[in-house]
């Protein structure tokens, strides 16, 4: 009888028990699970979104897309119609 213990999400390998970054093996595929995450919705090179509160994140991104909406207003044509 051996609980199962699901893999980490990145790479599969076997989780320690004790591991502090569960359900990660380790901190990168940790940060590799995020970062793959955060590129899905919103990368933002060089600065450290990960710092954020996730609340302070959503806030973060949705002042991000507003000022990509002004941009693109700005630009005057906007390829997608997306109205
Ligand atoms: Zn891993």
């Amino acid at each position: 009888m051996t609980p199962e213990r699901p893999g980490c999400p990145t790479c599969e390998k076997a989780v320690p028990a004790d591991g502090g970054f569960r359900p990660f093996c380790s901190s990168r595929c940790k940060m590799v699970d995020l970062g793959r995450w955060f590129q899905g919705k919103y990368f933002v090179p060089g600065e450290s979104a990960f710092a954020l509160d996730p609340e302070e994140f959503e806030e973060h991104v949705r002042r991000l897309e507003d000022n990509e909406r002004a941009k693109q207003a700005e630009d005057g044509g906007d390829p997608e119609p997306d109205a």
